[in-house]
């Protein structure tokens, strides 16, 4: 039987277990803070912003939703981020990507203060994560960690192939499982575009997770029977539904399921994990700018 792993519910469970960090920062006297900064007119930017501001509200954490012309010239976004910068108020800051052609991507990644990125996306941060040492972990990847974690799969010695190599989601998830740490020990291959016969990699994976934005590249003849299989995707595709589109993963979600022992679905798996470990990154972030001692599950 084919475990179906629920994102919302374990999401859920992590916020819970965060409010008890939002009740100690506000005894302190400290209200959490996020502010994220759009620059761009795309809808789904707008949605991930809006519901990235709703989450945190709705937890405790005060949201501050800074919006920049998409034609605005690119110093305009660096003035906003070093105003945030400079605010005590402020403990994390967001950056929704993407920003216009006309913004250097990687001037963005490096303009947010460090301790301030939660994201986890500026160069000190990355090298603390490759380091093993890490201060934020991006929250795609470190909510995949918490999700085979409460799914009690045991990453130690496990063959875990990742597909995708980004330097969002493959790259540090990779770097997280390889870590010599809880949630990490696996042996890790990582696959992507140029990778020669994707499937003799994912067949002999204990854990194969999907994170190529190719609508559903991964099915079940790619598995081993009994594979866990995270599917990170999120692909719109031509539907006939009301919207006229429909959401998919990355994994062919029926085939897959025929094999795996445990498998996410899309929406609902990796997707609202991702939102719970920003509010987690967030309040890190508090405890650590306001010398507040948060304990984080
Ligand atoms: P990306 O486009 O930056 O990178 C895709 C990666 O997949 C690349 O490294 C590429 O080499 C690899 N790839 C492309 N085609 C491939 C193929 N045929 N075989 C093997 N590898 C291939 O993507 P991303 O930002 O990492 O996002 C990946 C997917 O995850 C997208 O669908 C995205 O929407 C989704 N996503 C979801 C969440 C979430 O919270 N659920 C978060 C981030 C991204």
């Amino acid at each position: 039987m084919t475990e179906l792993i629920d994102g919302e519910a374990v999401a859920a469970e992590v916020r819970e277990d965060l409010s008890g960090a939002v009740a100690t920062l506000e005894d302190a006297g400290v209200t959490p803070r996020l502010a994220t900064v759009l620059m761009n007119d795309k809808q789904a930017s707008e949605t991930y912003v809006s519901m990235k501001q709703r989450d945190c509200e709705e937890l405790g954490i005060a949201a501050e939703d800074v919006r920049i012309d998409a034609d605005a010239p690119a110093e305009e976004l660096f003035d906003a981020v070093a105003d945030l910068n400079a605010r005590d108020d402020v403990h994390g800051i967001l950056v929704q990507d993407p920003t216009p052609d006309h913004v250097p991507d990687e001037r963005v990644l490096s303009a947010v203060d460090p301790a301030k990125d939660v994201d986890g996306f500026h160069p000190e941060n990355v090298g603390k994560l490759v380091a093993g040492n890490a201060r934020f972990k991006p929250c795609t990847p470190h909510g995949i960690q918490k999700l085979l974690a409460h799914q009690g799969v045991d990453t130690e010695g496990a063959e875990v192939v990742v597909v995708g190599r980004s330097n969002i989601v493959g790259k540090p998830l990779a770097n997280l499982l390889v870590q010599k740490a809880d949630g990490g020990n696996a042996t890790v291959t990582v696959c992507h575009s140029r990778t020669d016969d994707l499937a003799a990699h994912t067949r002999r994976a204990d854990v194969v997770v999907a994170a190529c934005g190719v609508p559903e590249l991964v099915d079940g003849d790619m598995l081993s029977e009994g594979a866990v299989v995270i599917d990170v995707g999120i692909n719109r595709v031509d539907a006939d539904t009301e919207k006229g589109y429909e959401l998919v993963g990355d994994v062919d979600f029926e085939s897959a399921k025929a094999r795996a022992s445990a498998i996410t679905p899309v929406p609902g798996g990796v997707g609202p994990m991702t939102r719970a470990m920003l509010l987690y990154n967030t309040l890190k972030a508090a405890g650590e700018q306001t010398g507040v001692d948060v304990t984080l599950p």
